[in-house]
Parts: C-alpha cells; sequence; structure tokens
C-alpha cells in the first residue's frame, strides 16, 4: 500500500492520507464554500455516476494531466499504444460489454507519462494513464494488451462511476483533487513524503481502490477480451508473473501497479484455472514490441549513464552472433540514446545498425525509418529527414508519427503548405489531438495565415480542456481581426466569434461545477 502520512488538513475522515504535488496548482479551490457544495447537483445518491458527469469530471482531471511535466506526448508509443486498445475496445463493444452510452460519450484516450514506475490506470470519462515505465518491462505485446484490457474492463464494468458514487455529497472538484492526488502519490512517494514535510501538500485520503471484487470482474472480462482482440490470452499469465517477481524483490516504490492491484492468491488461481481451458498458444514477441519497449525505457530518463551503456552495448563481444530481434532492440536503444546525447555521429551509426538487423519485418522496418527520420531532424538536417521518410511508401492519409515528423521537417525548409491539407483532416477527424492543432497553427503562420494560425492555437487549448486559455486565444484573434480590417478574413473571423461563444459557454458550465 501507498505510504501512511499524518494528515495535516483531513477533509472528511482520519484516514491514510497521500500528498499531491499535482494538487498545488489547484489548491485553493480544494475547500470550497457550503454554497458551492449544495449546488452539486450529479453526484451523491445514485448507484452509478451518468456517463455525461463521468465525462466530465474525466475532462477536468486530465487537464491537470496535460500540464503535468511528465506528460509526453510521443507519437510513436502513442500510436503503438492506439493499435493494442482499439481492437481491445471493439472486442467489449462486440462482446455486449461496452454499452452504446459510454461507447459515445466517453473520450477513450491514452495518455502516457515518462515515469519510470511501472503503472497504468483508468480515470473517469474513458481516459487512461499508461507509465513509459510499464511499456518499458512488457516483453511482448499481449502482456501490455493485458493490462490495457484489465485496466477497460474497470471502465466498462462502471467500476469507476460506482466507486465515485460511493464518495457521497463531495464535489467533482474534491473528487478530482482525489484522484490527482492519489496519482502523485503513486508517481513517486518520495516527492509526496518531501512535500508533506514541507507543509505545501494538501492531505487528500486514499479512498479510491477498487474492491477485491472489483478486480477480479476486470481479470475476467479483460481476459475474455484478449482473443477476441486479436491478442494471445497468455499475455496475462506474463505480466502477473513479472507482478509476483517484483512482489518477490519487495515493492521499493517503482511498481505502484502492484499497490493498486494486489496480487491475491485467489486472482493468480482465476487466472490459472482460465488458462488451463484454452488451447495454449504461443505468443511470440514480435520485434516491433522489442522496439518499442526500448524506446520507451530510453525516453523515460534514465539518466546519462544509462544511455551511454545502451550506446555502446553494440561494441559487447559476440553482438553480431545474437538473433536479430535481440540485436535490433539493441540498435534501436542505441540510436534513440545517442540522440540524447545529442551525438548525432553515433546516432547515425547505430540507425544503419538497425536498419540492417530489421529487414524483412515490415512493422520493424518502418520503426527503423521513423528513427532515422528522428535523428536527421534532431541533427538538424531536415532535407534528409525529408529523404528518409520519402522512402515510406504512403498510400492514402499519413499515419500519425509521419504527419507530425515530415511537418515538422517541412517547417524547417519552409515548405509545409503542403501539409495544410492533411493536417486539416487530421483535426477534423481527431479534433482532441492538441499536437497537430499546434503544427497547423505554425504552418498557417509560416504562410501569412495569422489568423487561422489563433485560431487553431484556440482549439489546441480546447483539446486539453483549458477553456480559459482558449478564450484568451479566441480574444486575441478578435483583435488581430479587427486591426487588420479591411484585409480581415470574414469567414475565418465570424468562425472565431462563433468558438469564441461556444468555449465561453463550456468555461462558465465547468465554473458553475465547482
Ligand atoms: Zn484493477
Amino acid at each position: 500500500m501507498v505510504p501512511d502520512f499524518k494528515q495535516k488538513r483531513p477533509l472528511a475522515q482520519a484516514g491514510r492520507a497521500l500528498a499531491a504535488s499535482l494538487l498545488i496548482a489547484t489548491g485553493a479551490a480544494l475547500a470550497p464554500a457550503p454554497a458551492a457544495r449544495a449546488a452539486l447537483p450529479t453526484l451523491g445518491d445514485g448507484l452509478e455516476l451518468t456517463a455525461a458527469a463521468e465525462r466530465k469530471l474525466g475532462d477536468r482531471i486530465i487537464r491537470e494531466l496535460y500540464r503535468d511535466p511528465d506528460y509526453i506526448d510521443d507519437a510513436v508509443l502513442h500510436e503503438y499504444l492506439v493499435g493494442i486498445f482499439g481492437p481491445l475496445r471493439a472486442a467489449a463493444r462486440a462482446r455486449g460489454e461496452l454499452g452504446a452510452d459510454i461507447d459515445e460519450r466517453f473520450a477513450w484516450e491514452l495518455l502516457m507519462g515518462r515515469d519510470r514506475t511501472v503503472n497504468a490506470f483508468a480515470l473517469p470519462g474513458g481516459y487512461f494513464g499508461v507509465h513509459l515505465g510499464l511499456i518499458g518491462v512488457t516483453a511482448t505485446r499481449d502482456e501490455l494488451a493485458s493490462v490495457l484490457a484489465h485496466e477497460l474492463s474497470h471502465v466498462t464494468q462502471r467500476h469507476i462511476s460506482r466507486l465515485i458514487a460511493q464518495q457521497g455529497r463531495q464535489t467533482p472538484l474534491m473528487i478530482g483533487a482525489l484522484i490527482l492526488g492519489a496519482l502523485a502519490a503513486s508517481k513517486s512517494p518520495d516527492a509526496a513524503q518531501a512535500l508533506m514535510v514541507g507543509g505545501q501538500a494538501l492531505a487528500v485520503q486514499n479512498q479510491l481502490n477498487f474492491s477485491r471484487d472489483m478486480e477480479r470482474e476486470a481479470d475476467r472480462i479483460g481476459y475474455g477480451l484478449m482473443q477476441p482482440g486479436g491478442f494471445a490470452p497468455q499475455g496475462f499469465v506474463g505480466m502477473f508473473d513479472k507482478l509476483q517477481q517484483a512482489n518477490r524483490i519487495n515493492d521499493n516504490g517503482s511498481w505502484p501497479y502492484l499497490r493498486s492491484h494486489p496480487l491475491t492468491t485467489q486472482r493468480i488461481a482465476d487466472m490459472q484455472s482460465r488458462i488451463a481451458h484454452d488451447a495454449p498458444r504461443p505468443a511470440p514477441a514480435s520485434m516491433e514490441h522489442l522496439l518499442m519497449a526500448a524506446r520507451a525505457r530510453v525516453l523515460m530518463r534514465p539518466g546519462q549513464d544509462a544511455w551511454r551503456q545502451w550506446l555502446a552495448a553494440p561494441q559487447d563481444a559476440g553482438f553480431a552472433a545474437r538473433p536479430a530481434s535481440e540485436r535490433a532492440t539493441a540498435w534501436y536503444a542505441a540510436t534513440l540514446s545517442a540522440v540524447q546525447l545529442s551525438d548525432w555521429q553515433a546516432a547515425r551509426r547505430a540507425v544503419a545498425g538497425l536498419r540492417d538487423a530489421v529487414q524483412g519485418d515490415a512493422p520493424a522496418v518502418r520503426q527503423a525509418r521513423l528513427l532515422g527520420a528522428e535523428v536527421e531532424m534532431a541533427a538538424g538536417a531536415p532535407a534528409a529527414a525529408l529523404a528518409v521518410l520519402d522512402e515510406m511508401p504512403t498510400a492514402g492519409t499519413p499515419a500519425r508519427p509521419e504527419l507530425v515528423l515530415r511537418t515538422q521537417a517541412l517547417l524547417r525548409t519552409g515548405d509545409a503548405a503542403a501539409m495544410t491539407g492533411p493536417l486539416q483532416t487530421r483535426v477534423a477527424t481527431h479534433p482532441q489531438d492538441a499536437a497537430a492543432w499546434l503544427l497547423l497553427a505554425q504552418v498557417w503562420r509560416q504562410q501569412g495565415q495569422n489568423l487561422r494560425a489563433v485560431r487553431a492555437e484556440a482549439e489546441a487549448q480546447v483539446a486539453h480542456h483549458d477553456y480559459a486559455a482558449a478564450v484568451d486565444r479566441f480574444k486575441a484573434g478578435q483583435d488581430l481581426a479587427r486591426k487588420s480590417a479591411g484585409a480581415a478574413d470574414y469567414i475565418e473571423a465570424s468562425i472565431i466569434d462563433t468558438r469564441l461563444r461556444a468555449v465561453e459557454s463550456l468555461l462558465r458550465e465547468q465554473a458553475a461545477e465547482r
């Protein structure tokens, strides 16, 4: 369990308390006035939260997570996670586990944290958090899928809404604070304690844990999603083995997933009996998974020593005799470590080794090319990055990693106008893609379309549910339109007026919910 702290400011009951570094920004709101509390319409007496209320609560929580310095929008890893999550969600839908109401209303978004800790969690409203530490320890795609299937099932079975409903008369703001606090403490118990001692932190209670029955249900339902989702159910066993080993080594705080998901003998016995009924199916690790796990390990900032070790690893005696998947993994880690160390020559050498090792494995070949383009961009050679991207087949709409890299490269060479269409398509189909909005803003700015650029910047804030910041940008757009009267783009100006009104109304709604 999480470490015990003495509560300095009890919120409701005595008990275990967690400190929350994330809460400092919103701390003032933690003690709502009684009047505001009584105005709360959405939580309380029901057994479950409505889907709409749960989604709003989730939006509020992730707005803070997007501001967290550990939040990472890595297009490559995000696409990989989405590629696992999508089939699981489709399986839940096909099996009748996912009700139409929450299927439509929830966000179904995955947020990644740079954290080294092994953790994944479900948030209200269909948001999921995945730490790079978790991706980094998984040996197969199936193991990673098992964790996502379990977390997804907490949401489809409405466990979160039931927990929140149990919080009785607490306001959404307080529930949000509880969740953010528990997250912050699970990330780094030491940091939380230090803040506590400093008297800076706000105490919140650890009262949002799932019951054992809920855990067993998430295991059972999640397990059922694996085969129909295209994953080997044995992924669950591999993950349980890992958790059990970590349990034996004893929990030093780097496995918060283990704290929130204690391995009871019952859970393990349930899983073993399920496996016994299924025909055994081997689950070999795909090369792409090994590369993605290596990417996660490098990007979670393990420190210069680790990067230097990974960079040197392919020089080991006997390296050339190792299996291709092992060599590819080592070359991938070496390349990305060299980028972190700003050693472009070493990065280019390593990526050549990678390209040699992945031959014949199409997904891994693509990952090697993406990494090659990333190396050239980091080295300040956008034309070379474009040359690497051009080696890849481009049928139809580019995938997000290609779209992002190509736009970044063309912005540097000053030829990004061609990306306007693909980016507009992207934000039309994925309005929550803040990074795509920001790229579109840069592309428009480069073309002298400043009004459009400001609007895209505002939409990026909307995508992260920061309505106050969005209103500021839309108003800046109105000012700009007024100043450039005559040459103004009237259609664009009227779009800004309409969007401003809509977002102001969202902002008022959010303020009223305190
Ligand atoms: Zn769970």
